[in-house]
């Protein structure tokens, strides 16, 4: 086996479901960063179970601001147990098999497997290594590091499956719950209360019709160029013969990132004064609980033309949210680039093409050598 597949099978071994602490992963990573003489620091923390999760960064050197960051999350979706390749990386058909193989140990396999290409004692400008907990729920790790700018990174490239395109802008990721209130009464006497279900579906229609509104302000870098919003979730009433005392919907939305998250929730707010206006029973409390910011990095930034200069392939955009917009709140032009493919991952079945990950190597060492 290759160095790079066996650091990818240590990495698969080592169960680093979210829900778990990620403790063990980081030893096993710190462990490799000593061994090429970074210098290591943890940055602890309780998540809201208790559990204790570690972000950790390696330097080449002893300072808090580097020319390169790579990331790369330590953390993975959970899998079924049936699935005995989860934790035992398996080869079949130039396919690496295993949880966290494509999302994203590959890409960590790949980092340190570039680092330990070259010498990093001639580099002349420094050089991190970031690896993060709890991507996979919410970015809480990176998030924790934007609070607390432990560290400042002129560039970063930020591991995810894209196969290997490099990824430049990415929208944000935003999300609401409503709550809506009526008064219960017997439907045989509509008078004597207020349907809630009645008021929430006011609501939806008009965040049909925000929808779009907001098609207006464009993005051509993205497909579809504007924000998205959805209604995924509807729950009211207790019986049919009962109008409803409440109605529950979640709003999703994702900004474009010249947009802020606040831009639709803003228009929504809006809306919810003028129903309130025609119905002054109307009864409706909005808890905006996340507001994950998009990044982007300008097509024509020198990260940008040496990725696209190294895989032969034209940079493009995603509609998912990354740690890049974190990097980015760390000072970075970010990156978003890894072997294997989003549509693999988060499945049984994962798995990460063995050139993929090999060109994946090459190119991150190409990178620090011509970047650093
Ligand atoms: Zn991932």
């Amino acid at each position: 086996m290759t160095q790079i597949k066996q650091t990818l099978a240590e990495l698969v071994s080592i169960d680093s479901v979210s829900l778990r602490s990620n403790a063990e992963i980081i030893d096993y990573l710190e462990r490799r960063c000593e061994a090429m003489h970074l210098i290591t620091r943890r940055f602890p923390y309780k998540d809201d179970h208790g559990v204790e999760k570690i972000n950790l960064i390696a330097l080449t050197a002893d300072t808090n601001e580097v020319e390169l960051a790579l990331v790369g999350h330590s953390d993975t979706v959970p899998y079924d147990p049936n699935w005995p390749e989860a934790t035992n990386l398996t080869e079949r058909d130039g396919k690496l098999y295993g949880r966290g193989s494509c999302d994203t140990k590959g890409f960590i396999a790949a980092a340190l497997t570039a680092v330990e290409m070259i010498d990093v004692a001639k580099l002349k400008k420094p050089l991190a290594l970031v690896f993060t907990a709890d991507e996979e729920i919410g970015l809480r790790g990176a998030k924790k590091l934007a609070e607390a700018k432990p560290l400042r990174a002129r560039y970063s490239i930020v591991g995810e499956p894209t196969s290997l395109k490099p990824i430049r802008a990415g929208k944000g990721y935003s999300l609401a719950e409503v709550i809506v209130r009526g008064r219960e009464a017997h439907s045989a006497y509509p008078a004597l209360g207020a349907s809630a279900v009645f008021r929430a579906a006011r609501l939806v229609n008009r965040l049909e019709s925000l929808a779009a509104q907001i098609q207006e302000d464009q993005h051509e870098a993205f497909d579809p160029p504007y924000t998205t919003l959805n209604v995924g979730l509807i729950h009211g009433g207790s019986a049919k013969n009962v109008l409803a005392g409440e109605c529950r919907f979640t709003l999703e939305w994702r900004p474009i990132p010249t947009q802020s998250s606040n831009y639709l929730l803003n228009l929504f707010r809006t809306a919810i004064q003028e129903e309130t206006h025609r119905d002054p029973g109307f009864e409706c409390e909005v808890d905006a609980n996340r507001a994950d910011s998009g990044f982007e990095t300008p097509p024509d930034s020198p990260l940008i033309k040496l990725l696209e200069k190294l895989t032969g392939v034209e940079s493009g955009t995603v509609a998912f949210g990354t740690e890049a917009a974190q990097m980015m709140l760390l000072g970075s032009e970010a990156v978003v680039i890894g072997p294997g493919d989003i549509r693999e991952a988060h499945r049984t079945g994962e798995f990460v093409p063995v050139s993929e990950l090999e060109q994946c190597a090459e190119v991150l060492r190409e990178s620090i050598l011509e970047l650093l």
